[in-house]
């Protein structure tokens, strides 16, 4: 095998940080497989190539695997002729465990599989969520999802249908989990299947779940549809401990780091340095919990919180999703019906109103947040509100009975509970 020289991307190796081309280098050089030094050779060489001449050459098609419409991102090449180990070199989402728990013995029987039929390039894991594996013929595309998807594993989406789910790394190692986040992510993303394998909506639909409001998967910003695990009792503090931590830090490090950073004032420290939290006014932004772990707690009545319409640029710009539930517990197995229920009314109803190439939230709001609650069946509520503490997206006129209403309302859920 005659190497390609690259004298550009030999330059991309000079910086302090780690290089893609160091690693595609070494499959080229290191990998016991002929084929696999082949195919990250030609790689190397059409990159650059297009470097030289400032050109892409990868264009689309269609490829894919028996039984299903998506999932595949197909790359051909336009220099093919130049460059034929790499010509065909097709890369395949995975969808991930949730919460990304792998064993090793996993971890290596994925990387067999690639390195056996595909280039041994894998991105763990890209921004929607899939393991991506980069760099695979037409034919090898099929041999390799028939052996991964016989130990288990399954493709995710590509193209106008439920996307790959993300859910944090929940309760299993963080004690700021309020949600069991992997169960709310596997009843989500396997009640539609078929909406990932088979790409029939108006645009993409992604669901992601965070254990608590620190939202370490980014829903609000990344996600249609946003489960965040909260709680609605009072935060628990273990004054002992938070002592501890005032007479390590000081008092005034606690004033100025804790007590002056709470966005609602919520937060005061006593004289014999316990702390007051005026819970009815805390927002749950979870920074005193993120500062002081060790004394502060989520309350004990733990549920979620439900958002609908994040998403990025395009169109009409960055959305933020917006609330549709401020609270509700995922406990019994009517709440996670219920929660799947409010999924499957807004594909739904977003399937059948939105726009070619119109996100959800998009949707909402083009069509009106009130006319989208209408549709789903849920009941416009003062918690819904543009932002924390100002105005509610819905305009209540008459709002002193509708606020008596809403009132009764949660007299008679109390009720019943
Ligand atoms: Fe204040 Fe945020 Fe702590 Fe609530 S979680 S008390 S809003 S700092």
């Amino acid at each position: 095998m005659k190497k390609h020289d690259t004298p550009m991307l030999d330059n991309l190796e000079e910086g302090p940080w780690p290089s893609f081309i160091s690693g595609i280098k070494k499959l080229r050089d290191d990998h016991p497989d002929d084929r696999v030094n082949a195919v990250n050779n030609d790689l190397l060489g059409q990159l650059e190539h297009s470097y030289e001449t400032r050109k892409g050459y990868w264009k689309g098609g269609t490829v894919s695997v028996y039984g299903y419409g998506g999932g595949i991102i197909p790359r051909f090449s336009e220099v093919g002729k130049q460059f034929p180990a790499s010509k065909e070199f097709h890369t395949l989402r995975v969808q991930p465990p949730a919460g990304n728990y792998y064993t090793t013995d996993m971890l290596r029987k994925l990387a067999d599989s690639w390195e056996k039929f595909g280039s041994g390039l894998v991105t763990f894991h890209g921004q929607t969520g899939n393991i991506m594996f980069i760099g695979a013929t037409t034919e090898n595309t099929q041999h390799f999802f028939d052996e991964i998807n016989d130990y288990g594993f399954d493709l995710g989406g590509a193209g106008p249908c439920v996307r790959t789910g993300m859910s944090c790394v929940g309760a299993g190692r963080c004690e700021m989990s309020n949600i069991n986040e992997h169960k709310a992510h596997r009843l989500l993303v396997n009640n539609f299947t078929d909406d990932i394998h088979r790409p029939a909506l108006p645009y993409k639909f992604k669901f992601k779940v965070s254990g608590c409001p620190n939202d370490c998967m980014n829903s609000i910003e990344r996600a249609d549809m946003s489960v965040i695990g909260t709680w609605r009792d009072d935060i628990k503090v273990d004054q002992e401990e938070f002592k501890k931590y005032v007479a390590k830090k000081g008092r005034k490090h606690v004033i100025d780091n804790i007590v002056t950073r709470c966005p609602t004032n919520a937060i005061s420290l006593n004289d014999d340095d316990t702390i007051v939290i005026d819970n009815q006014n805390c927002v749950k932004c979870m920074h005193c919990l993120n500062v002081v772990p060790k004394a502060l707690h989520p309350g004990d009545d733990k549920g979620a919180t439900v958002l609908i319409g994040g998403k990025r640029t395009l169109k009409i710009g960055d959305l933020m999703g917006t609330v549709i539930v401020p609270f509700m517990k995922l406990e019994s197995e009517e709440d996670w019906e219920k929660l799947v229920e409010i999924a499957e009314n807004t594909i739904d109803f977003w399937a059948e109103n939105a726009l070619e190439h119109e996100r959800c939230g998009e949707m909402i709001e083009r069509i009106g947040l009130i006319n989208y609650l209408e549709g789903i069946g849920i009941d416009a509520e003062p918690n819904m509100v543009a932002h924390p503490r100002e105005s509610s997206y819905v305009r209540l006129d008459d709002w002193d009975d509708e606020a008596v209403k809403w009132y009764e309302k949660a007299d008679s859920k109390k009720d019943t509970a």
